[in-house]
Formats: C-alpha cells, structure tokens, sequence
C-alpha cells in the first residue's frame, strides 16, 4: 500500500471528485429541508435546505465501534465538514434482537471522542431509524397498493428454492400475482400478531428473473415477535435493512449514502425503492445516492462486530475495552489517540478496491501523532539492582543528588523532571551480561556505560544467588563524567542505559500488549479465527518508574525512554498504585 505524504493537503479521492462535481453541476440544488427528516408530505413547504451536502454514520447499535468504523466516521464526518454539510449519527436499529442502549451510549462517546459531533449549528442530527417504523410501514402499504409488493406465505424454504441462482432464474410464488387488497389485508394482520413468524413476509414485486437476484422480490418486512429497545412491543413486524436503509437516507435528505463494497449488488434495489416510492409521493425527490467504498482490513486485526462480541461474551478478553481488542474503546484504553486515528485514516485513503493494510500503518500513524505530544520519562520493567560502590566519595553526606531530564527533547518551555541519583538504583535485566555477545555495549564486568543523565559508570561484577542468576550489580562511578558537566566528554563511552533510583523511583504495573492473534487474516476464508487466539497477548510486569510520571492522570500518554509509548490506564491507574498499558514499542529498540 502507498502511504500518501501526511503533509500535504487532503489527497483527493473518488468521493470527494463526485461530490465536487454534483456541487458544480448543480444536481443537488432543489433539496428542501424542514429541520427534521421528513416524508414528501413534510417536506413540501420546507425551506431549501442549507447543508450543502448531507452524510451520514449509520451503526446499528448491536455492539462497540471498531477500527473499521472509525474509518467511516472520519469519512463521513470529514466530508460533511470539509463541503459545508452535516453528517448525521444514525442508530440504524431495526433488527430489535441483539441492540442495546449500553450500545447506544457506546456509539455516541466513540463519535465524540475521534473529534466529531453530530450537532451542527445548535441542532442535533441523531436519529433512530426506529423512529421511522410508522413512516416505514406507510411506505410499505403504498408498493402494495401500487401492485409493487406482495405478502409471500410459502415456507421459507420453498422461498429458496425459488429464487433460482446465478445461472437460472427464479420461479413465481403462487402468491405473487394475488390482488392488492388481499395482500394488503394480510400485512395488517401481520401487524396485528395475527400469524406466527416464519409463517408469510412482505415482499417487493419486480422481477423473479433479474441476473441481479437482490433484485428477485427481496423480502421487505418480516414478523418478529421480539421487544425493541426503543419501541417495545409495539411491533411485531419489522422492516429488513435493504428496505429501511435507502428510506432512512431519503427522509434524512442525505445526498451521498456512502457504504461498503459489499453493498454494491444492493444498489439496483435502492434506486428501484426509492424511484418507486418518489414517483407514489412518499419520499422527495432528489433522491440520495449510494456509493461503495472498500472497507478496512487490518491485519492480525478481526472487525465484525459479531466475532468481537463472541470474544467478550465467551471472557477471552476482559471486555469491550480490552486493550487488545480493535475497538475503539479498546484502542483508546490501549492508548491510541483519537488524533492518532484520524491520520491513519487520511493515510489509507478511501478506494474500491479491497485491500489489507498492515498493523504496522496504524502503529506508524500513532508514532507520528505522539512523539511531538508524550511526556518522556524512565521505567524499568524488569528490575535489576544496581549498586554503585563508590558512591559515598562522589555523593558525600546526603547520599543523594537531584537530576532531571527534559519533559519533551525538542520542546524545552515543557519544563524538566526531577529525580535523585544515589547509591542504589534499578536498571533493565537485559542490560546487563555476564557474557557479552559479540557488539553488546552495555554493563559486562570491565565496561563502562553512561546512565543516562548521569554518570559513566564501570561494571566491578555481581552479586549471584545459588543457580548463578545475578541478584545485584555493582559499579564504579567515574567522579566528574556527570551529563551536563565539561568533563561529561572526557569519557567515551559505546553505551547509555536507562534506570531510575531506588530512592525516588515508585513501584508500577505494566501490561505489556502483544496481538491478539498469531495469524494475519485470523478470520479470512472463514476460517476458525479462536484457533489462532495469541496465548501471550498479555504480560503483566511489576518495576519501577521515575516520581514525576506516577502523578499522570489516568489515560496520559508517555514516551518511556527506550522502551516505547505507554499510557496511565484509564480505569485502573493511580498515583499510589501506578499501571501503565504499553500502546506500542518504539520504531526501532535500544
Ligand atoms: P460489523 O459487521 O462489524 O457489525 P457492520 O458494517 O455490520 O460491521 P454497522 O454498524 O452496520 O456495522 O456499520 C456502520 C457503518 O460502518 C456502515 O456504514 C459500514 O459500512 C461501516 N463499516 C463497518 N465496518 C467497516 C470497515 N471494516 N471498514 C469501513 N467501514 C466499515
Ligand atoms: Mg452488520
């Protein structure tokens, strides 16, 4: 994949070219709008409308919003802002078994927090498709009177059968050819609770013979005797998506319905629909158009909604938030930023074509978007004493001495953090080695590093226990080697460690991250994505960190030196008991 140039301007794309030219040709004057989404009836005195273009991000609220989606918000949300339009947040629930207010509430805090609102000039554009069931059904009653739909009452089944397939065409229902009234008799029952689900569907008369089989009778309404989250029990019948999707854009005035790929064969049926329901005075005219775009796949990455919930109802992650999960609530406890998610976005760009973006493209994009903004500060993660022996000739009588570093290398106004040097202090295991492998520059008996902001230091040996594991390290510190002094070059050294002192230092938590799956299409060909579940996606390590970063509030985001960006968790983290989740390691290590 080629990452555009992230300085430039906003790289055009096929999206932005239509909607720039339907606002040069003029194709979309004429729209009125009457404040509220509206039927032809209500639309018919209304004012032109003053949103140049409308959008809109329609997530059914049956789970939490993914990367993926977050895709579509920015595309959504980022033309309308870019066009002088309004994007709309569409609770697009129609199926009532699997939606949720907890979902709702979810949908809403992860529009908010990428940066975008749905409330344009004062007025709020949330709406719920459920709210147009009445307007919905109307519709319904209008195609059947016209003779354009049909209640179907053979099995579900017998349906199959005889909607033929790819190479063959369908065959007629013995229903397709009874009169209006009867049809129309038998919706109203169904709206009554009067037949059993399963038993008979509302279907669109057009063509049983279409090469297009969206478009062999697609079924339109179907009986469900289930509560909704918002209606209740007030419906037992309920419109299918491919008729209520096109019938919410049209009374929402959207002008540019953009969808996923897979939509494209549904097309043909959403301008069937809606020039159908124009022509019998339900809907206004002009009417919104739908456009594909390739939806987002990342790797190691699954983004379905379902398979997500399956790994939070079955506990193989802790939750919606889990920091391993592709959510975006997981992504931000994980510490992604919303500006971090926002320039992977602009990067991978919007085409028709399906790809596969690396993992590697996300992680670069957050890189990007912290390195000028994260506090730096110094974390051990796998402590190892050390002991400097000469300590007392260099320290004298206080056995401590101030340090600091500076908040941010390239932005000194951020001020410097404090901390103290003594005599002990912790250092990474891994900088030490009893055996130096060819190139190791750091701590070995008889070599010389520099603790960064600090002293050159000579390794002297250690202390082991019984199987020969080193228990301490001891050192020489070289007086007059202190960072910031003329004699700091006198030294030369290969190597400079990171620690932090024993004195000051603050015991934390860290969650070290890894995938949440060994495999980079965990899911592709639908295949059985729990098998390839990474057993060590999560390690907790127990160190130290420097005092200044206990004090972060939960969900800052730092630069541990060396090791790479980390965040104070949001729910957990406090300064007395600090937890830091590692968002990504550093591009390159050591
Ligand atoms: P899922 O299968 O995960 O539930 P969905 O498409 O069914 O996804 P919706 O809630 O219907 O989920 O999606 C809301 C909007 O987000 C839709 O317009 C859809 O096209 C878009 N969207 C969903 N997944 C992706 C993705 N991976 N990449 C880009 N856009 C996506
Ligand atoms: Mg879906």
């Amino acid at each position: 994949m080629q990452v555009p140039d992230p300085t430039a301007t906003k790289p055009s794309n096929f999206l932005r070219q239509i909607i720039e030219s339907d606002l040069a040709s003029g194709s979309l004057d004429g729209r009125r709008y009457a404040g509220v989404p509206g039927d032809a009836r209500q639309l018919a005195d209304a004012p032109p409308d003053a949103a140049r273009i409308r959008t809109r991000f329609p997530p059914e609220p049956n789970g939490y919003l993914h990367i993926g989606h977050a895709k579509s918000i920015c595309l959504n949300f980022g033309l309308a802002r870019d066009y002088g339009g309004v994007c709309h947040l569409r609770l697009d629930d129609t199926n009532p078994e699997k939606e949720d207010e907890e979902y709702v509430q979810a949908i809403r805090d992860a529009v908010r927090w990428l940066g975008f609102d749905w409330v344009a000039a004062g007025v709020s554009h949330e709406y719920f498709a459920s709210d147009y069931f009445d307007i919905m059904y109307r519709a319904a009653c209008a195609l059947i009177e016209a003779g354009l739909a049909y209640v179907d009452e053979q099995s579900a089944d017998a349906m199959r059968r005889n909607r033929g397939t790819l190479t063959e065409p369908g065959v007629d229902s013995p229903w397709r050819a009874r009169p209006a009234a009867e049809s129309m008799q038998r919706f109203a029952e169904m709206r009554e609770g009067r037949h059993a689900e399963g038993s008979m569907v509302l279907r669109a008369r057009i063509d049983m013979a279409s090469p297009n089989i969206n478009l062999r009778d697609p079924t339109i309404y179907r009986i469900k005797f289930a509560e909704h989250h918002r209606t209740g029990n007030r419906w037992c019948i309920y419109p299918m998506y491919t008729f209520a999707h096109p019938i919410e854009d049209a009374l929402e005035r959207i002008t540019h319905s953009i969808c996923t790929l897979e939509f494209e064969d549904q097309r043909p049926f959403y301008d069937w629909l809606l020039g159908r329901l124009a022509d019998l005075g339900v809907v206004a005219r002009p009417l919104p158009h739908q456009y594909e775009f390739a939806r987002l796949n990342l790797s190691y990455v699954v983004t379905s909604k379902r398979k997500l919930a399956q790994l939070v109802a079955e506990g193989r992650v802790a939750g919606w938030d889990d920091p391993r999960l592709p959510t975006i609530a997981g992504l931000r406890r994980r510490g992604y930023t919303a500006g971090s998610l926002r320039l992977f976005a602009e990067r991978i760009g919007v085409s028709k074509s399906d790809a596969w973006i690396d993992y590697a493209t996300l992680e670069g994009a957050l890189r990007d978007d912290l390195d000028p903004r994260a506090a730096r500060a110094m974390a051990v993660l796998d402590p190892l004493k050390l002991v400097l022996v000469n300590w007392d000739e260099v320290a004298g009588a206080s056995g401590l001495e101030d340090c600091s570093a500076p908040v941010h290398p390239h932005q000194p106004e951020r001020g410097r953090r404090q901390f103290k040097l003594g005599r002990e202090l912790w250092i990474e295991r891994s900088d030490y080695a009893e055996q130096p492998p060819k190139g190791f520059f750091r701590l070995f008996p008889g070599n010389r590093v520099r603790l960064k902001y600090g002293y050159v230091v000579e390794c002297v040996g250690a202390r082991h226990d019984a199987d020969g594991t080193p228990l301490e390290v001891h050192a020489r510190v070289l007086p007059d080697t202190r960072s910031g002094t003329p004699g700091a070059d006198a030294v030369k050294v290969k190597g400079v460690i990171t620690w932090v002192g024993a004195a000051d230092a603050v015991a934390a938590e860290f969650r070290l991250y890894d995938r949440l799956f060994v495999d980079a299409q965990p899911d592709a060909g639908g295949r059985d994505f729990l098998a390839s579940l990474n057993p060590h996606s999560l390690r907790v390590a127990r160190g130290w960190i420097e005092p200044d970063a206990t004090r972060a509030e939960p969900g800052t985001s730092f630069q541990f030196e060396r090791h790479g960006y980390f965040v104070a968790d949001a729910s957990d983290h406090t300064a007395a008991a600090p937890v830091f989740n590692r968002t990504t390691a550093l591009r390159s290590a050591v």
